[in-house]
Order: structure tokens, then C-alpha cells, then sequence
């Protein structure tokens, strides 16, 4: 099957900053957001020369919140991407955006550009959704959603959050079911990780966040199997479900290690045996000079990691092994030329005899009390010995 390539782009810009928020993302105003753009735009720009890039098939707007932007910020942004990339007619065009940050242009936006949209609710509990700082109640959702469908979108995710400070159970549940409920096609369901350098953080420090113990974490997550599932959703990733036909092609992608470009703020790519993340300080990003030096594509990259043989092997197992189909006996041996069975040999009857993986079809694949121990199961396919990485077909100078 031909290669194909996914575009992500960042707009790290919010209304304002939840409690629990470790993204790249704050508070902005017209201008930055402006600049912001322009400096997008030249560094999409600059990969129109870089030679052999495959089609693209997916596009991903995150934030951040992109719907804080003007609508026609937006299309710039969009139209830069399609001049530049062959983007296959067929693309899922993605953005992320959040309830009560959505000016009229974005929908137009929506409307000209996307077929599929993100919508972060977290909650349909008020006291959760202010406790957590979200700018948003229920209504604003529900608002943001019939304008999205009206928009013509038919393919449409809803983000939701568990183990909020003081929640219940119960009202875990009635948001699993409010939210099943609207008729998404997609949802994503995580847990909450309290990071420090958060507000949340901080709380946690001072002995004032009540989170959910772990009795109580485990039937939230058993509830979001058998409310999601009643609903019609099959989980295909740990924290993801979907409707028939409806996976995230961008974010699989990501789990079987497809290459992807990042644009923006802090952006991560993947392409050509190596990963890099765009820097994380706005003014740096602003100042960036695309395309000075020719040959070097990514001037605004701060880390880039060179990947070993075996470094794409973990990755290969602790990325697919996500997946609820697992990773496939078959594509490990078509991207390293070996079997996956003579590299992982004994981990894999380890973890086959503990019930913690099983294998059929050519495909492994975590079982019910492997996902629960996911961190074991995964660390049990580091290798050891670390080789060189493999000499790189130049994608840019160093
Ligand atoms: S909306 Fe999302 S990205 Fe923005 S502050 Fe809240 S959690 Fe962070």
C-alpha cells in the first residue's frame, strides 16, 4: 500500500486555562493569534520544495483551542496546507474545538474545510465542569454540537473526562449516557492525570484535591465499557470508541506509526526514522526565519531524535499494543525484516502464559487484565541492546 502522510498543526491558544491543563496553550489576542498565523503559513509554505512526500490522507487541528481563531485565520491556514501537500480528495480534515469559544466564522470555516470536528465536553455535571475550570456548561455543548451537525458534519467526537476531584460513579455515568446520547459517531473517554505545574498540581500538593480512589476508578472504567458499548461504540484503542467506520484515522496514525508532519508551537513530527518537536516558546516560533537556509525544513525543531532499529521496534509494540486489534505479525516483519516472534520470543510467552497478551490471526494484542496493567505489559518489550541509528535519507541539514 503506498505511503501516505498526516498533517498536524497546533494553535496554542485558549480562552483560558483549565486547572488540570498541561498543554502547550494560553490566553492570546488578535495580534499574536495574527502572527501566529502568518508564521503557520511560511512554515507550512516551506515544505513546498522538499522532494518525495506522499499523499497526504489526514489533517489534524489541535490546540489548545483552535476554535478561538477567526474562521478565516482558519482557511488561511487550510488553504496554505492544500497549496503546499497533495491532499487526497478523500482526507479526514479534523479540528478540535471547545463549547463557548466558536465565533459565527469558524462554523463557516467548518462548513468550507472539515469533516470532522472534536468537541471537548468533559462533563455534563456543572460542578465538575467548573470545578475543572472549563469555560462551558451542558447547554453551550449542546448548542455547539446542533450547530456543528448543521454545519453537515456526519462524523463528530466527543471528548470526555473521569476521575474529576468529587466525582462519582453515578454522575460519571450520566455523562457517559448524556453524552452517547447527543449521537456522536466517535468518543474518547480518559482519565484525569493530575501534572504538577498545574493548578490541579498544586491542590494535590497541598493535600486539597479529593480524587476518586481506585475502587472507585475501576468501575468508572468499567461503566464507560458498558455504557459505551450499549450505545453502540466498539473501544478500538484504550481510551478511544467508535461507531462502525468511524476510527480516527488520524490518531491511528499515530499507533501504527505513520509518518506525520507537525506545524506550530511545540509541534511533534514523524518522518524519515526520526522524530522532532518544534520549540515551545512563542516569541522563539514567531521569530523563526522558514525557509533562510535552504535544506534545513524544520528551523523551529528544538529536539530531534534520531531513531534506532530498536527504538522503532519498542515503539512498534508500545504504540500498536494500544490498539484493541494489536499489533500485527505481519507488518513487524515487513518493516524489520524479522519476525516479531524471533525478537520478542520470550516476553511473549510471558506474557501469553500470564494472560496478559493473546495471539491469534498473526496479531497480538493486550487481553482485558493486560490493559489493566498496561505499563507492565509494555515495559516488557524494551530491548536491551541499544545499536547506532540507521544513516538517514536527508529530510534536513543538522
Ligand atoms: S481547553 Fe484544553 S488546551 Fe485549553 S486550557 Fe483547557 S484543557 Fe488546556
Amino acid at each position: 500500500m503506498a505511503q501516505t502522510l498526516g498533517i498536524y498543526i497546533h494553535i496554542p491558544f485558549c480562552v483560558r486555562k483549565c486547572r488540570y491543563c498541561d498543554f502547550l496553550s494560553a490566553p492570546s489576542d488578535e495580534e499574536t493569534r495574527q502572527r501566529y498565523t502568518d508564521s503557520l503559513v511560511r512554515e507550512i509554505r516551506s515544505w513546498a520544495d522538499v522532494p518525495g512526500l506522499p499523499r497526504v490522507d489526514t489533517v489534524f487541528i489541535g490546540g489548545g483551542t483552535p476554535s478561538v481563531m477567526d474562521g478565516k485565520l482558519l482557511a488561511r491556514i487550510m488553504e496554505a496546507v492544500r497549496e503546499t501537500f497533495r491532499v487526497r480528495e478523500d482526507a479526514e480534515i479534523s479540528m478540535e474545538m471547545n463549547p463557548g469559544a466558536c465565533e459565527d466564522s469558524v462554523y463557516d470555516f467548518i462548513s468550507g474545510y472539515l469533516n470532522r470536528v472534536s468537541i471537548g465536553l468533559q462533563s455534563s455535571v456543572g460542578g465538575e465542569l467548573r470545578f475543572l475550570g472549563r469555560i462551558h456548561s451542558k447547554d453551550d455543548f449542546l448548542r455547539t454540537y446542533r450547530r456543528v451537525r448543521r454545519c453537515g458534519l456526519r462524523n463528530v467526537n466527543i471528548d470526555l473526562m473521569s476521575g474529576i476531584p468529587w466525582q462519582t460513579v453515578a454522575t460519571w455515568r450520566d455523562t457517559l449516557n448524556f453524552a452517547a446520547g447527543v449521537g456522536p459517531e466517535h468518543i474518547s473517554a480518559y482519565s484525569l492525570i493530575v501534572e504538577e505545574g498545574t493548578e490541579f498540581g498544586r491542590m494535590k500538593a497541598r493535600g486539597q484535591l479529593t480524587l476518586p480512589d481506585e475502587e472507585t476508578e475501576r468501575e468508572m472504567y468499567y461503566t464507560t465499557l458498558e455504557r459505551l458499548n450499549f450505545f453502540g461504540f466498539s473501544r478500538y484503542e484504550i481510551s478511544n470508541y467508535a461507531r462502525p467506520g468511524f476510527e480516527c484515522r488520524h490518531n491511528v496514525r499515530y499507533w501504527v506509526r505513520k509518518p506525520y508532519l507537525g506545524f506550530g508551537l511545540g509541534a511533534a513530527s514523524f518522518y524519515g526514522h526520526r522524530r522532532w518537536r518544534n520549540t515551545g516558546d512563542l516569541e522563539r516560533y514567531l521569530g523563526v526565519d522558514f525557509g533562510a537556509d535552504p535544506g534545513n525544513w524544520i528551523p523551529a525543531a528544538e529536539e530531534i531524535t534520531p531513531l534506532s532499529r530498536q527504538d522503532e521496534m519498542e515503539e512498534f509494540m508500545f504504540l500498536g499494543l494500544r490498539m484493541m486489534r494489536g499489533v500485527s505479525g505481519e507488518r513487524f516483519q515487513d518493516a524489520f525484516g524479522v519476525s516479531l516472534e524471533s525478537v520478542y520470543r520470550n516476553p511473549l510467552k510471558r506474557l501469553e502464559r500470564d494472560g496478559l497478551i493473546s495471539r491469534g490471526a498473526g496479531n497480538v494484542r493486550l487481553t482485558a487484565r493486560g490493559i489493566d496493567v498496561s505499563n507492565r505489559v509494555l515495559a516488557e518489550f524494551l530491548l536491551d541492546d541499544k545499536e547506532a541509528p540507521p544513516s538517514q535519507g536527508g529530510i534536513a541539514k543538522m
